[in-house]
């Protein structure tokens, strides 16, 4: 029986069967796999340079834990300074259990660790939001408030901390479902943002990184439980009805016949983004300005999150 044998080292007691190379591998071959193809990443891609300074942002999901823990090695090498925030939306049942993870976890590897709630930043939570908008009549996702606010949280700690990167944990599947998704709906100007590294021309905002962008969810979800971490693997509640869900159930369904579909659809962006970007950049150009009513960077006079803040406390909240 070759089946349970691990086509690195021989050892027999195999983890994982890689259909899109054929690479079956144990437990040690394949959390090394992981660590070296994030490294490469990196390297490749130019994602960081030594004497950054990155802050990850940490949900105590497996993909900012395993992001974490491997961006820990060039820490523990001397490469880099490590951070990492947290963002406690008031989501009931949920985020607690995140939270707790990612202190255990930061704590664990021995990284500085921010804490940052909705509730004592902005007054308000995810939750009341959601209850307040049902007793109204209104119908906002909640992904479209919380985006907005994260964003805003996560660069200004990148600044307070003077990171010069700020690293993600989305995966290959979250990629390609943003690719695709982009794609369907056409918007164009959400497309050529997708990438491993994301930098504007207003220096206010620090360079974001995606490390993990060529490893399938799963291969991130093995790794953390090969690791040894414990992780919540509960999706936020709010997120069941999204169009991104969706697609991401359609592209797994296509992954079972075609199991190099995520890596194609990948590369093959990549291949076209500089084409659509320099059409892109041709048309269109994005005024940086500032805030009248916080400071922060803003695209016209009142910036987004200042507009939801008064819509939150002026008429959902009040
Ligand atoms: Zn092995
Ligand atoms: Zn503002």
């Amino acid at each position: 029986m070759t089946d349970n044998i691990c086509t690195q080292c021989g050892y027999e007691h195999v983890v994982i069967n890689r259909k899109y190379n054929g690479q079956k591998l144990c437990s040690s071959c394949f959390r090394d796999s992981i660590e070296k193809k994030v490294l490469k990443t990196i390297k490749k891609n130019k994602l960081i340079t030594k004497g950054d300074k990155v802050l990850v942002g940490l949900s105590g999901g497996k993909d900012s834990v395993a992001l974490l823990n491997i961006l820990n090695i060039l820490k523990k090498k001397g490469i880099i300074e490590l951070e990492a925030v947290t963002i406690d939306e008031g989501i009931g049942g949920y985020r607690e259990e995140g939270v707790r993870i990612a202190k255990d976890v930061a704590g664990k590897l021995d990284v500085k660790h921010h804490i940052v709630s909705f509730d004592e930043k902005y007054d308000f939570t995810i939750d009341k939001i959601m209850n307040a908008q049902k007793d109204k009549g209104h119908n906002q996702n909640a992904c479209t408030f919380c985006g907005v606010f994260r964003r805003q949280v996560f660069n200004q700690v990148a600044r307070d901390i003077n990171a010069t990167k700020l690293a993600t944990g989305h995966n290959l599947d979250d990629e390609t479902q943003s690719i695709v998704m982009n794609y369907l709906e056409g918007n164009i100007t959400n497309m050529v943002r997708i990438g491993y590294k994301t930098e504007s021309r207003d220096k206010r905002f620090t360079p974001k990184i995606k490390p993990l962008r060529e490893i399938p969810e799963k291969e991130i979800g093995l790794y953390v439980l090969e690791s040894g971490f414990e992780v919540h693997f509960d999706g936020c509640p709010y997120a069941h009805e999204s169009f991104r869900m969706e697609i991401g159930d359609f592209i797994r369904e296509l992954n079972l016949k075609h199991p190099t579909i995520m890596y194609s659809t990948l590369n093959n962006f990549e291949k076209i983004k500089p084409a659509i970007k320099k059409e892109y950049v041709k048309t269109h150009s994005v005024p940086n300005g500032t805030c009248e009513l916080c400071g922060e960077p803003a695209s016209s006079r009142i910036c987004k999150s200042c507009k939801f803040l008064d819509v939150i406390h002026n008429q959902l909240l009040d």
